[in-house]
């Protein structure tokens, strides 16, 4: 069973999620700590938990959600991977931390891409990776079928979706992306998006408004 733990990290209050099982490897998804504190906030809860990380992983290449990803990759070695399709995001990372006047360690390149249908794994545990442009153009959803989670990054909010306007954004990709590939997995299924409170597939198909 996979144990997830949220952290609201900077400010664009972004959830960074730690995906732990009984083996005691981890893997950490939108690593988005940048403040001294909240760098020290992972740490500990990695010490006092006795987790070993092995994978950074990444929904999508937007700042708020890889700053913290160069110091992880370095303190604990771990390889990092995204969608092909956020490469030129990704190379515009030291822009996009300029425009928001935020300070940036360079991110590494990426160990390897991360493809739809395909699977990751960690520990015990596996995870399915489904791709949904709109939001950015790479943009993965990580689903854990057996505990029935889905780490949906800014694709999928509680009664919303992602904005569209950003570069390479897409309205009806990603409303097209959600329906076809989000609202057939399992009602019960709990969301864990970018940022905000969770929801599930049950109460989006019921209540976002955007889905109709
Ligand atoms: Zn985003």
């Amino acid at each position: 069973m996979i144990n997830i733990k949220t952290f609201v990290f900077n400010a664009f209050q972004e959830n960074t999620y730690l995906l732990s099982d009984s083996s005691g490897e981890c893997i950490i998804i939108d690593a988005g700590c940048e403040e001294p504190s909240e760098k020290d906030e992972l740490a500990d809860y990695l010490e006092d938990n006795g987790l070993k990380p092995v994978k950074l992983v990444n929904t999508h290449c937007h700042i708020d959600h890889i700053l913290g990803v160069a110091y992880l990759a370095k303190k604990y070695d771990l390889p990092f991977y995204f969608h092909e399709s956020e490469k030129a995001l990704f190379s515009h990372s030291q822009n996009q931390a300029d425009m928001f006047g935020l300070s940036l360690e360079l991110p590494l390149e990426p160990a390897g891409f991360l493809n739809d249908g395909e699977k990751i794994s960690f520990g015990e545990s596996i995870l399915e990776l489904i791709h949904i442009s709109g939001h950015s153009p790479g943009g993965i959803c990580f689903y854990d079928e057996a505990g029935k989670n889905l780490i949906s990054g800014d694709v999928l909010f509680l009664e919303s979706i992602g904005r569209t306007d950003l570069p390479g954004g897409d309205y009806d990709s990603l409303i097209g992306g959600i329906k076809e590939k989000l609202l057939g997995l399992d009602p019960d299924t709990v969301v864990y998006p970018g940022h905000g409170p969770t929801t599930t597939i049950g109460h989006e198909k019921e209540s976002n408004s955007f889905l109709r």
